[in-house]
């Protein structure tokens, strides 16, 4: 019998993450402070972000040592199985294996946790007491408030307004795990009260959320920023799953032919990919390959540029692929993927083709996602439904080239918070959104007269 689910003991965790600065073959560009064009120092990132993960931000040293107090919360949920979707596959009737990292199995039920609970032990190891952060629909705001509550820290989340409406179940979440969720844009920030001027009504969206999140936590003594998501300190924790992976494949004496991962702002596609990519740099036959919304399609239509990653500019400018900071993008349902940048090492990757980037219609992914479903049995995230049509996408051309291939993908997360968005699949009321080309010129204007990549 093949296996199923290829298991690691809790000894057999992996100690360290694996950071890709050690072996890009061409340097990434760093972060510039929009004030003066130059590198921001450590310095000009300390009022919003530890010294420690600033460091950790910025280090090219390889391997990383995960701290025991952080192993020992990882060991609650990690290893992730690696799981063989034997079902899915029959019904594809393709050449192919098919495997998924399942990080649903988290408390949050996502790849979340994975970053929150080391940012959470460094912001406390550094004498931080608060942290403040942004959510869109919830997973990340949900996993934050989980970690700060394991290591006795106060946490309070900006979540985008739609979705504090729509989606209450993750704001309950993070009220059971003890933190404070408050709808943005809201009148305690001067950034949410100059949005709300302007536009009372406004819904919301990441870069108003994290533009108060920045705020409220540099205006509290003992507190720090914290993002879920696109730093190079989230990647490098995110690589847990690709490491484990890895030792999971040498278990059964298999090595992917693709990887593949749903790119929002890139986290859990890093995570399971980066240390392939290494294997890619140094010689090895393997592809890597992000599936991004049609409506959000940073990577393959954006332009690669230096840009904020908030709306009232408050970060420093980023080198990514971007739609830029004043995108609000469509009401799609799979709200984790609506940020308007990329991670600046995805996007390097993708820049140095050592990775590839495709875009999917909300309509595809959903259909995708049932057919997981209803072969599988475990209901994917919105977001995650963007890879499995990605897959299906591999698998009929493997079929069509006759080619035998190993799949391997990341899992992000379940959807049993998200089943609204399902019912509206299922009841015909999604729509397919495609980007208009204006929004691109307007892409364009946002990030006119900054310096250049
Ligand atoms: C947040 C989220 C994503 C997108 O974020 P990335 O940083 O791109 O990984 C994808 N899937 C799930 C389940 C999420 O919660």
């Amino acid at each position: 019998m093949e296996p199923i689910k290829v298991l690691l003991e809790d000894q057999e965790i992996p100690r360290q993450w694996y950071n890709i600065q050690a072996d890009l073959p061409t340097p990434m560009r760093p972060p510039l402070h929009p004030a003066t064009g130059k590198p921001v120092s450590p310095e000009d990132l300390a009022p919003i972000f530890p010294m420690n993960l600033i460091e950790q931000e910025a280090t090219t040293q390889r391997w990383i040592d995960i701290p025991e107090e952080v192993l020992e919360k990882y060991l609650l949920w990690r290893p992730s199985p690696l799981c063989r979707a034997r079902n899915f596959e029959k019904l594809l009737d393709a050449p192919v294996k098919i495997f998924y990292k399942n990080e649903g199995v988290s408390p949050a039920g996502s790849h979340k946790p994975n970053t929150a609970v080391p940012q959470a032990y460094y912001n406390k190891a550094f004498g931080i007491n608060r942290l403040s952060t942004e959510t869109g629909a919830g997973q990340w705001g949900s996993a934050l408030s989980m970690a700060c509550q394991m290591f006795g820290l106060e946490c309070r989340v900006f979540m985008v307004r739609v979705s504090y409406e729509q989606k209450p179940y993750r704001r309950m979440m993070m009220n059971v795990w003890g933190a404070e969720c408050i709808p943005s844009p809201s009148d305690i920030t001067e950034a949410g009260r100059n949005v709300l001027a302007a536009h009372p009504d406004s819904p919301g969206s990441l870069g108003i959320a994290i533009s108060e999140a920045i705020e409220d936590a540099v205006s509290h003594p003992g507190s720090r920023y914290s993002l879920g998501s696109v730093l190079n300190h989230v990647l490098l924790h995110q690589t847990i799953v690709g490491l484990e992976s890895q030792k999971q494949f040498a278990k059964i004496g298999l090595y992917p032919d693709v990887v593949m991962g749903c790119a929002g702002g890139g986290s859990n596609f890093a995570g399971i990919s980066l240390p392939y990519v290494r294997d890619r740099i140094h010689g090895k036959d393997v592809r890597i390959v992000g599936a991004e919304p049609t409506a959000c399609p940073t990577l393959t239509r954006g332009p690669f540029a230096y840009d904020f990653g908030d709306l009232a500019k408050k970060t420093p400018l980023l080198p990514m692929y971007t739609l830029g900071h004043d995108y609000v993008p469509a009401p799609i349902h799979a709200g984790g993927l609506r940020y308007h940048g990329m991670a600046p090492i995805v996007s390097h990757l993708l820049k140095e083709n050592l990775i590839e980037a495709k875009a999917y219609h909300q309509l595809d992914t959903f259909q995708a996602g049932v057919m997981w479903a209803r072969s599988e049995g475990f209901i994917p995230a919105p977001e995650t439904n963007h890879v499995i049509a990605a897959v299906v996408d591999e698998a009929r051309r493997a079929k069509e080239e006759g080619k035998e291939k190993v799949i391997l993908f990341n899992w992000s997360g379940h959807g049993m918070v998200d089943l609204a968005s399902y019912e509206a699949y299922l009841t015909g009321k999604l729509i397919p959104h495609e980007l208009p080309d204006e929004e691109i010129d307007r892409a364009l204007r946002a990030i006119e007269g900054f310096p250049k990549p």
